[in-house]
């Protein structure tokens, strides 16, 4: 499995969830395999999906809010685990795919391909709900199942990404038409 399987299984269970994704060709496969406007394409700040998907899951408790991040993002803001933990929105599932690579910058490894495991970092940032994926087919049934609370999901995948399309849509354009997406209603 690859992130490209991971998203497409995660973007298949997508309901009426709010999504946060990851910088650079996450987000590009995200829009390739199911565009949609509760989906916020992050641009620009490298390593922020995670901390942004808090502020929105306590602005908008109402609301399920999934972030889908990657290993090397989340290395670079570890403080937004124990945030995270520590708040413990009832509405968050913060999902971390794994490829132990900078998959948009040329698949140079990350330290989770050594010595660095996210799942006990998670852990020790004091999240109680942790599950570990390392089949693809197991991902939908296991995200369609987790309940209230604030979940921290690891997928673990092959590096690689696939060859998809830039976002033919402006910064702006993905802000507006995600927020309205959840203000209108
Ligand atoms: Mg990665």
């Amino acid at each position: 499995m690859k992130r490209f399987d991971a998203i497409n299984r995660i973007a298949e269970v997508l309901t009426e969830e709010l999504v946060i994704c990851n910088i650079g060709i996450p987000s590009k496969e995200l829009y390739h395999l199911r565009d949609r406007p509760q989906n916020f394409y992050m641009m620009g700040s490298m390593g922020l999906a995670s901390s942004i998907a808090l502020g929105l899951a306590i602005s908008q408790p109402r609301k399920k809010v999934w972030c889908i991040d990657g290993d090397g993002s989340i290395l670079m803001n570890l403080g937004s685990l124990s945030t995270i933990a520590n708040v413990n929105p009832s509405n968050l599932i913060l999902i971390v795919i794994d490829n132990e690579s900078y998959g948009s910058t040329g698949d140079q490894y990350t330290h989770t391909h050594n010595n660095t495991n996210l799942e006990i970092i998670a852990e020790g940032a004091g999240f109680k709900s942790i599950v570990k994926i390392t089949k693809g087919e197991k991902i939908k049934n296991i995200l369609r199942d987790l309940g209230k609370g604030c979940h921290f999901v690891l997928i673990k995948t092959k590096p690689g990404s696939a060859l998809v399309n830039n976002i033919p849509l402006k910064p702006i354009e993905i802000k507006n038409r995600f927020m309205q997406s959840f203000t209108k209603n």
